[in-house]
């Protein structure tokens, strides 16, 4: 994992020339991999929403219940971060094209990046990936294959590619510069908490990195002495057809298992084994938090209801995160004033197959009737 000089950091990284800067993940270049400014690839990123969730929050028993809106990156997701960094990195190390499995928008984030430079990209992801995802690499320059199988599948067949053509390899902690790029993600959510730190975060977890990333952002800003020396407890949230890394927490393991048969509507999240496994249940211990994992039904119900309530069409991921929220403080894991941050990894627009129901055809002649809400 990248490692920085905090000392020579901190000379210039503080809190106030930090408050001067412009609001894109690049404002904290002290501690990001990249060298020189030049090698930038952006889109014009900026800081997402931090959207407080009243209506919701007080129907669920919590009074500070926020969202941290990451669909609104370019892409539509939260894998923009880790491709903005990644791409940039691998630029400045001279690289012409990259391979990499994904479930779908970190291949969608990667080949836009690339493509913006005119790096190549090779992806492979599950035949079973959202329509969306395969356009968008598609329609941003990517040489795209699918595979009859799951993400690991994926990684194996771009691992021989790897072996065989010595070309770069993009997957998830094989090259360490995409979690410098998710770690933006916790130094944002603390400026937005004004320096303060929320009480629990939590987390939908597939591969995990944004999860490692916040923890190791949190923990970089203790080592300058920019931040209180709590954590928040982390949750990991999965869903109930892929949850290896609940089953380890439950166990109280190190590390996980492959999860035979994964399979969920949050696609992002169906990952059976992930590489940082043991880095996430780490994060998990250090901070007391916890894993939580909720089925799919329950992950779509909340994903209507959030829409009904504040206005927010988020993807089944970021939705899953609200549903476990909502059940840990039936459980009383979480006490009504606490400050709770769910974060929302892409936009719903992505996932267009979630369930319509059936809508009156009208004839053009047609009146309406319209109640109005007490
Ligand atoms: C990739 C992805 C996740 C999981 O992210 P990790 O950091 O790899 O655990 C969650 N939600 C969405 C929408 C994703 O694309």
């Amino acid at each position: 994992m990248a490692r920085y000089d905090l000392l020579a950091a901190g000379k210039t990284f503080t809190r106030e020339s930090l408050a001067a800067r412009e609001p894109s993940l690049w404002r904290y270049s002290e501690l990001l991999p990249l060298r020189e400014a030049v090698n930038r690839v952006s889109f014009g990123e900026q800081f997402t929403p931090m959207v407080p969730m009243p209506s919701l929050g007080e129907a669920l028993g919590m009074e500070r219940l926020f969202m941290k809106d990451e669909g609104l990156l370019p892409t539509g997701s939260f894998k923009a971060r880790g491709a903005a960094l990644g791409v940039s990195r691998a630029r400045e190390l001279g690289v012409r094209a990259f391979a990499m499995p994904t479930n779908g928008n970190a291949g969608g984030a990667w080949a836009a990046y690339g493509t913006r430079v005119g790096i190549d990209a090779y992806i492979v992801m599950p035949k079973s990936a959202p329509a969306i995802n395969k356009v968008e690499c598609v329609m941003t320059g990517a040489h795209v294959w699918l595979v009859d199988g799951l993400i690991s599948d994926a990684g194996k067949i771009v691992g021989k590619a790897v072996a065989e053509y010595g070309i770069y390899d993009a997957s998830t902690l094989k090259e360490p510069y995409r979690i410098e790029g998710k770690k933006t993600l916790g130094f944002e959510l603390i400026e937005q908490f004004a320096w303060n730190v929320p009480d629990v975060i939590l987390y939908p977890t597939g591969g995990g990195v944004g999860l490692i990333g916040i923890y190791k952002a949190i923990r970089e800003l203790q080592a300058m002495g920019l931040l209180e020396e709590r954590l928040p407890r982390f949750v990991a949230v999965q869903a109930e057809g892929c949850a290896p890394i609940v089953r380890a927490f439950d166990a109280r393991q190190t590390e996980s298992t492959f999860w035979d048969g994964a399979n969920t509507v949050a696609f992002g999240i169906n990952v059976p084994k992930a590489l940082g496994d043991f880095l996430v249940l780490e994060a998990l211990y250090e901070s007391e938090g916890t894993a939580i994992a909720i089925d799919d039904a329950s992950i779509l119900a909340m994903q209507r209801r959030i829409g009904e309530t504040e206005g927010l069409f988020i993807c089944p991921e970021g939705a899953a995160t609200i549903a476990a929220a909502a059940e840990l403080r039936r459980r009383e894991w979480i006490a009504p004033q606490e400050r709770v941050l769910a974060i929302n990894t892409g936009t719903g627009l992505k996932y267009p197959d979630v369930t319509l129901p059936k809508l009156e055809l009208l004839q053009p002649d047609a009146t309406i009737r319209i109640e109005t809400r007490k």
